[in-house]
């Protein structure tokens, strides 16, 4: 790390360097020349000081260890979903309730819930369903909307009050934008993106596994010096409990500072999602299709067995290299991780990058040329043949069946 280093032996407080200094980031205080936080290292004034008092040099600062002993406990924060209602959690976040379970079961300490909004009461009583020994509550209209740098400063307020091990946190949207920025606020680590969690117990250290290098290999993480461990974790990689009866749970109220609640950003409107668009993470059906949907304009028959079926359409890496889908639908290991009720696979060959990110659907209907093709050896349902054939005979069939359905519930009224 480089520092502006001030001789203070030669300085004779000329005031010259206060004059060519871009930043104002020089002043004399207490009868010595002194640099503040303003200061990038431009070194205008070393090249003005005519006492050589001033340099810029290499210093080397040994890494503050914390002194882990202090933190206990392991925490998930929790995000709601609004759209499905005020109780709504994000699934990611009741995924997180499960595996962060065993965690702290495995390091003998606690598990709680952090949830910051407006109105909780109801997501609250959704969360005693759910394993948590205590929630956190922080409950302020100025939490309403969604505000990274509010949700960093709150939630970093909480954590240093408090001193979880281990802190947890879906890899949505939200959790991208707010997780990184609470780290920096706490000075530690973080490691976005991961697919699975583990402890070492003996050391309390928490193992944090993503994809590296392109996806290339898997990486296991240490954070060993600094407190709170924080991973970020990817949606529909951990199975997902149903929730329980409502449980009793402690329940702490936590009120941030006003400083804390300040923020740079205004929410002027909030845009609905177009119907169709939906995120493939939540998805009950996908339609998905590969290279051999043939082009862009093969898609627009994937999206209409999509609206027939109430599903999205998703897309392997060929088809969105191919420029056919947009990066936000493409399933697999550089991709989204889903797990729908139903997977319907066009053209796509099953590469082993793909199948990570589709192979826990609940059903695979696979549809391709190749009889050999590995997405067949996944599949509960296989169709061999050309896509544009079976998809428009699969419409028909689904078509009739609603109708024969509508029918035979006309007969029996
Ligand atoms: C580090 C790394 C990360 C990757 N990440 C991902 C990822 O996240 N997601 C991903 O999908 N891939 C990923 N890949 C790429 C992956 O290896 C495959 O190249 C890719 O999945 C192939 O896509 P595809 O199945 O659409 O194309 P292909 O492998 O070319 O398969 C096309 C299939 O369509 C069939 N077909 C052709 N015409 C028809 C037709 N008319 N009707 C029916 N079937 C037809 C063919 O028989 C064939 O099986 C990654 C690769 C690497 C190296």
């Amino acid at each position: 790390m480089t520092e502006l280093n001030i001789d203070s032996e030669r300085c004779n407080l000329c005031e010259k360097c206060l004059g060519v200094c871009p930043f104002a980031a020089l002043k004399v205080e207490g009868g010595a020349l002194q640099v503040t936080e303003l200061c990038v290292l431009c070194g205008a004034c070393v090249k003005k000081c005519p006492e050589d008092a001033l340099g810029i040099a290499e210093v080397k600062k040994s890494v503050s260890r914390v002194d882990s002993g202090r933190w206990r406990g392991v925490w998930v924060v929790v995000e709601r979903d609004p759209g499905r209602g005020a109780a709504a959690i994000e699934p990611v976040s009741c995924e997180l309730a499960a595996r962060a379970r065993c965690l702290a079961d495995e390091l003998s300490t606690t598990l709680s819930a952090v949830v910051m909004g407006d109105a909780l009461d109801d997501v609250t009583e959704e969360l005693c369903r759910y394993s948590f020994d205590s929630i956190y509550r922080v409950e302020s209209e100025r939490l309403a909307d969604f505000r990274s740098d509010i949700y960093a400063s709150v939630l970093s307020e909480l954590v240093m009050k408090k001193k979880p091990e281990i802190l947890l946190c879906g890899a949505t949207a939200d959790g991208r934008a707010f997780f990184p920025r609470t780290a920096a606020l706490l000075h530690t680590g973080l490691t976005a993106d991961c697919t699975a969690l583990a402890v070492d117990p003996a050391r309390r250290i928490l193992l944090q596994t993503r994809p590296a290098f392109g996806g290339n290999v898997m990486a296991t993480i240490e954070c060993p010096e600094h407190r709170p461990q924080m991973a970020t974790v990817r949606p529909n990689v951990m199975p997902r409990p149903a929730p329980g009866p409502v449980r009793d749970v402690e329940l702490i109220d936590f009120s941030p500072t006003s400083g804390a609640l300040r923020s740079f950003v205004s929410v002027l409107e909030t845009i609905e999602a177009e119907p169709g668009t939906a995120g493939l993470a939540e998805a009950d059906v996908i339609v998905a299709g590969g290279r051999g949907v043939g082009g862009a304009e093969g898609f627009e028959l994937l999206s209409e067995l999509a609206g027939v079926l109430g599903g999205v359409v998703g897309a392997s890496r060929a088809a969105v290299d191919s420029g056919w889908m947009p990066y936000a639908r493409q399933i697999g290991q550089t991709g989204r991780v889903v797990q729908p009720g139903l997977y319907i696979a066009c053209g796509i060959s099953g590469a082993v990058q793909h199948l990570v990110g589709m192979r826990s659907a609940d059903i695979v209907v696979a549809i391709n040329t190749d009889p050999g093709a590995p997405i067949f050896e996944v599949a509960d349902l296989g169709f061999v043949g050309d896509l544009k054939v079976i998809v428009p005979q699969f419409m028909r069939y689904l078509g009739d069946s609603a109708r024969s359905m509508k029918k035979s519930t006309e007969l029996e009224k």
